[in-house]
């Protein structure tokens, strides 16, 4: 690894300039509220073409980064920092590479960060992850690696010229005693130098309102920096169940109820009704959201690009550039 390039230089010496998210959130077209969309590491050849589509699709609407999750494990691994440099190096949006403690060593995530940096990438979303097959069982740290993502936060801050976000959990953390805690541990993520935080996905917007206030009420410095929602356009009731699931959120039983009417009772669920609460849902919550002021909207978008270009298209916000 050339590791002079992770201090912030690249061959010809000259300091990255590649903006940061903050930077580009304050970046205002037109008075819009930014908007930003998350990819996942496809699995084959034709789950790339399928991102690549949506890639192309969402370049159009240009939003203010694009984030790429990251699962621990050999093959999986190498192919998100492949994509995750083409993302950087071919096309025109701002990645955000996602960098998970788990099954690393510190060396092993030095190296992480060393290769995203030698692809341009200086955005990471710091994460610790969670314990491979089994997102509820027991979390091992690594021997040689981290205990906490304040930790990792730490460590890629300290390798140079890095803009670094955090997660945070509006109805909290799935392993936090409380909502307390799940704050205090959030505001030292900030502390340690994160510059921002994505939500988990959550579907009543008042729990991402409560988790900004907690955070004003612990630290009004670090309240600050901005609390990026995500929203994800529920376009099937079976996984979103199983998204809920993995992830801790909870899905309201009214919400539950309108999804389960519209997916029926085929063996097979209605998949254009559900998607049309879905994308209503969406709608809905990003009104609000950008009435109380959330600082950009962040969308799942399991590689597609239809459902979330709806929702942006009834909230005024996909402007196309071609
Ligand atoms: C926007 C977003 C993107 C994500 N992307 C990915 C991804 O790409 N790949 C992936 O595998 N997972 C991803 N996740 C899931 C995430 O890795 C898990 O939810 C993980 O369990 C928590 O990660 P964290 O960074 O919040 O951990 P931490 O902040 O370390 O928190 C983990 C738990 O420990 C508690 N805690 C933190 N610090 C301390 C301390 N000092 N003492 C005691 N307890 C403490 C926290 O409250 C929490 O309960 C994502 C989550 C979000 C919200």
């Amino acid at each position: 690894m050339t590791f002079d390039s992770v201090r912030g230089r690249d061959s010809a010496g000259w300091v990255s300039r590649t903006p940061s998210i903050v930077d580009r959130l304050r970046t205002d077209e037109g008075g819009r509220v930014p908007f930003s969309v998350e990819f996942s590491p496809p699995r084959d050849a034709a789950a790339e073409a399928r991102l690549w589509r949506a890639v192309r699709e969402f370049e159009r609407l240009q939003p203010a980064f694009v984030s790429m999750t990251y699962g621990a494990g050999g093959s999986t691994r190498d192919r998100t920092v492949r994509v995750t440099g083409q993302l950087a190096e071919e096309t025109t949006l701002l990645p955000v590479a996602h960098l998970t403690a788990v099954s690393h060593s510190v060396d092993e995530l030095r190296s992480m960060v060393g290769a995203y940096a030698d692809r341009g990438i200086r955005n990471i979303l710091v994460l610790r992850g969670d314990p491979p097959g089994d997102p509820m069982g027991e979390w091992c740290k690594h021997p040689d690696g981290v205990e906490y993502a304040d930790e990792l936060v730490r460590l890629v801050r300290d390798l140079g010229d890095f803009h670094v976000g955090v997660a945070s959990f509006p109805e909290g953390h799935h392993r936090s005693p409380d909502l307390a805690h799940d704050t205090k541990f959030l505001v030292s993520k900030l502390r340690a130098g994160a510059e921002y935080s994505i939500t988990q996905m959550f579907f009543d917007v008042e729990h991402y309102l409560r988790l900004r206030d907690r955070v004003a009420l612990l630290d009004a410095e670090q309240a600050a920096k901005p609390i990026i929602p995500e929203l994800m356009p529920i376009t099937s009731l079976r996984s979103v169940r199983k998204m809920v699931e993995l992830s801790g959120s909870v899905l309201p039983p009214a919400l539950e109820a309108r999804l389960a009417a519209a997916a029926g009772d085929g063996p097979e669920e209605n998949r254009a009704a559900v998607r049309e609460v879905g994308i209503d849902v969406a709608t809905k919550m990003g009104e609000r959201l950008i009435a109380e002021g959330a600082p950009a909207l962040h969308f799942i978008t399991l590689n597609f690009a239809r459902a979330t270009s709806e929702v942006l298209a009834n909230l005024g916000l996909a402007v196309t550039h071609v």
